[in-house]
């Protein structure tokens, strides 16, 4: 006896060994039920585990050909709940396992079948067959009950590390697939966690990331390029909010982020980790400063045209005031070109707006730029006294497909650009050629020009080149935005080829037909 106990005692022990070793739940429930049997002098046996729908699945088996488990299905029906813990027995198995053995020819004649209780819950049955020898006695089933246990400790801990792990593997694809920036660090700021968004914003891959300390990676500069993660990381504040802005630095270019921080702390209080929250607001910053700049542009642009028009306007109704003809043409002169100006401002935000919500619609048909070019050309000669005009085309010019009126719009302002812009007067050029492909058309100045690094910037919305900043030269910045805006929907491109006082040459290519 004293030995048979020593023996149970060694099973129990090998299992909870296994149990907390790297064994996985089948491997753990075959030892256990192999060593319940040999302990109980049985032949075979087998663990049940309850399914989600009530039902019993054998999950692992001993001394059985895996063919003849699903025969046994008849014992694993009819099993009671765990109401009555002292009345608990499945009804009639010896008589059913009899028709089984009978049926697969096996000579198993006992059978002994125990809960496997967790929580109050039934999750399994743990069966012992016999074919020889007596029943199966009170001491068997205490012993079988000890092994019962620690199979329902094997499922309940192998359930939670699966519940575990699928919720480790969950908040794993929250934070990987989050389209802000997630870093999770350490109590010593050092990164644990990198997401795949903050990869694509830093620059630095997960795996040279992890491990580093946070202001290594981020570098955060403030606008005057000052270090903040060493002289203001909200961090090292214990009051105030845990939120910084600031730009990191990636393939030389800034961006702006903004940073906000929640430290997790352990039951005694003390800090485990912190996650911070990293978001991308260089389009909220652009946002605003060109919000800002629209403000005073268009402030500016619309008064003093308004301005000019009211004090010409007063001043020629004036009651005690004669004018004479010349005076009253040139003052109404001036009231038509500044409501021209009102109105050309008036349409270009407009069309400006309209492209931002992507409704700049296009009536094609085939049109002899050429022509287009002369007509514009044409009104402008008569605007100007101070500037020549020219018109250099082939004979041949091919068509090309487009929307002349927008097409018009296009010339139109490249070519009060080339007046604007060269005050002192001077030949203005309008010509074209063509190759296979293309069609291009150009417009050239005599004026201020545009230096190399504000070429590509004066077709940006609201942007005007420094050297356009003077009270002669008005403007909003929405001219050659729309002018590139139309050409692209051409399928076409525009750009200037230009020097800082030698004036500026816009060209065009439209597709030919
Ligand atoms: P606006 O003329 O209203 O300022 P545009 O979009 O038409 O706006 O032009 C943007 C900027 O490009 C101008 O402010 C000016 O700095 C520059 N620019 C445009 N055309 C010329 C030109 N012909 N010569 C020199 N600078 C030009």
């Amino acid at each position: 006896m004293v030995d048979y106990q020593l023996r149970q005692r060694e099973y129990l022990l090998e299992i909870s060994r296994a149990m907390t070793s790297s064994l996985d739940l089948p491997s753990v429930l075959r030892m256990i039920i192999q060593y319940a049997v040999e302990m109980l002098r049985g032949q075979a046996g087998f663990i049940a585990l309850r399914q989600e729908d009530g039902s019993f699945r054998v999950q692992a088996s001993y001394g059985l050909h895996s063919g003849a488990l699903p025969f046994f299905a008849p014992l694993l029906t009819g099993i009671p709940p765990w109401t009555d813990p002292v009345g608990w027995m499945i009804p009639d198995l010896e008589t059913r396992l009899s028709m089984v053995a009978a049926t697969l020819g096996l000579g198993l004649r006992q059978v002994v079948a125990l809960p496997m209780v967790m929580q109050g819950e039934l999750i399994g049955v743990i069966y012992v067959f016999r074919s020889r020898g007596g029943a199966f006695s009170a001491n068997d089933r205490q012993v079988l009950a000890s092994f019962a246990d620690q199979a329902a400790i094997a499922v309940h801990n192998a359930r939670l590390y699966q519940q575990v792990m699928e919720e480790k593997r969950l908040l794993s694809a929250i934070i990987e697939n989050s389209a802000d920036g997630i870093m999770i660090l350490d109590r010593h700021c050092r990164i644990r966690v990198f997401n795949r968004a903050l990869v694509k914003l830093t620059g630095w891959p997960a795996e040279e990331a992890i491990g580093q300390p946070c202001y290594r990676v981020l570098a955060l500069r403030d606008r005057q390029g000052k270090d903040i993660c060493r002289t203001r990381c909200p961090l090292m504040q214990p009051e105030g909010r845990l939120y910084v802005e600031g730009d990191i630095q990636r393939d030389g270019k800034a961006i702006a982020v903004g940073i906000s921080y929640s430290p997790l702390y352990d039951d005694e209080g003390r800090l485990v980790s912190i996650i911070a929250n990293v978001r991308d607001i260089t389009a909220f910053r652009e946002a605003e400063e060109m919000k800002s700049t629209f403000i005073s542009i268009i402030s500016h642009e619309l008064k003093s045209p308004v301005a000019l028009i009211k004090g010409y306007a007063d001043t020629l109704r004036r009651e005690d005031a004669h004018w004479d003809e010349k005076t009253l043409r040139e003052s109404l002169d001036v009231i038509v070109e500044e409501s021209d100006r009102l109105n050309q401002l008036i349409d270009n935000l407009l069309d400006a707006s309209r492209l931002q919500a992507g409704a700049l619609k296009l009536e094609f048909s085939y049109l002899r730029i050429d022509k287009l070019a002369e007509k514009e050309v044409e009104k402008f000669r008569t605007q100007s006294k101070e500037h020549l005009f020219a018109v250099d085309f082939p004979p041949d010019l091919p068509l090309v497909r487009g929307d002349s009126e927008r097409l018009r719009q296009v010339l139109d302002n490249l070519l009060s650009n080339a007046i604007k812009y060269s005050p002192q007067g001077g030949l203005i050029k309008v010509g074209g050629w063509a190759d296979e492909d293309w069609v291009y058309v150009y417009v050239s100045d005599e004026g201020i020009g545009i230096p190399k690094e504000e070429q590509e910037r004066i077709f940006e919305r609201f942007y005007r080149a420094e050297s356009a900043l003077t009270p002669r030269t008005r403007g909003a910045g929405l001219g050659l935005y729309l002018c590139k805006a139309v050409v692209e929907a051409h399928g076409g491109k525009i750009w200037v080829e230009s020097e800082p006082g030698k004036g500026a040459k816009f060209i065009f290519k439209l597709p030919r037909v």
